[in-house]
């Protein structure tokens, strides 16, 4: 008996894109049936479990392949889904529980292709950073104003806000969903940049002000 590990080619969620990973362990399940015993007619099926682990980062992940003689080509999962958008570091660092906790089921929601999930989560994330900033009074619209009028973001920052927001909406009450990546990547990243520059920033810049030294007068 050999030891000698496999290697395959598989998507990597951290170095987000395909990668060589060795094959740690394989696990297979399977089964028949005979349907037909007057004709002989036989169905059967196989679940095989490989988990993979990237030779770049080491991330590891679990693939699952599903075989069914009955249906066409073998359906194939990974888990955690694959995503074409990596979770910041900084997340893990957020003071408030449910702004983290609503940032990892983005990720999640992202990653499994939930569109609708994904631009309503981010609707969520924008209401949640309103309370933390401002408070839950008034509609979406107003309390955004108020984010401008009390210098929390600037009048072009809104603008974008807004448009996040519409997506939101548009998802929670009109059935729609971002046809493109790049737009769900959009409402992420404006998203990601309004919590990141209202509770990341200020307190990394505070450190790093410290740490310069000062001029000599
Ligand atoms: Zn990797």
């Amino acid at each position: 008996m050999t030891n000698e590990i496999k290697i395959t080619k598989s998507k990597c969620n951290q170095c987000l894109q395909e990668t060589k990973h060795d094959i740690q362990a394989v696990h297979i399940q399977k089964g028949s049936e005979e349907i037909d015993n007057s004709h002989g007619i036989v169905i059967d099926w196989s679940y095989t479990w490989e988990i993979l682990e990237c030779r770049g980062c080491e991330n590891v992940s679990v693939k699952m392949s599903h075989y069914f003689s009955e249906a066409d080509g073998i359906e194939v999962k990974y888990y955690p889904p694959t995503s074409s958008k990596r979770k910041p570091r900084w997340i893990d660092d957020l003071n408030d529980e449910i702004l983290k906790n609503l940032f990892n089921e983005l990720y999640i929601a992202h990653g499994a292709g939930a569109k609708y999930l994904t631009t309503t989560a981010c609707r969520t994330i924008i209401d949640q950073i309103m309370n933390l900033k401002i408070g839950n009074e008034g509609g979406f619209q107003q309390r955004l104003k108020r984010l401008v009028s009390e210098g929390e973001v600037s009048a072009a920052d809104s603008k974008l806000i807004d448009v996040a927001l519409e997506a939101g909406h548009a998802s929670a009450h009109r059935g729609w969903n971002p046809k493109e990546t790049i737009m769900m990547d959009t409402v992420i990243g404006i998203v990601e940049n309004l919590a990141e520059r209202l509770f990341i920033l200020p307190e990394l810049s505070d450190n790093l002000k410290k740490e310069i030294p000062k001029r000599e007068k």
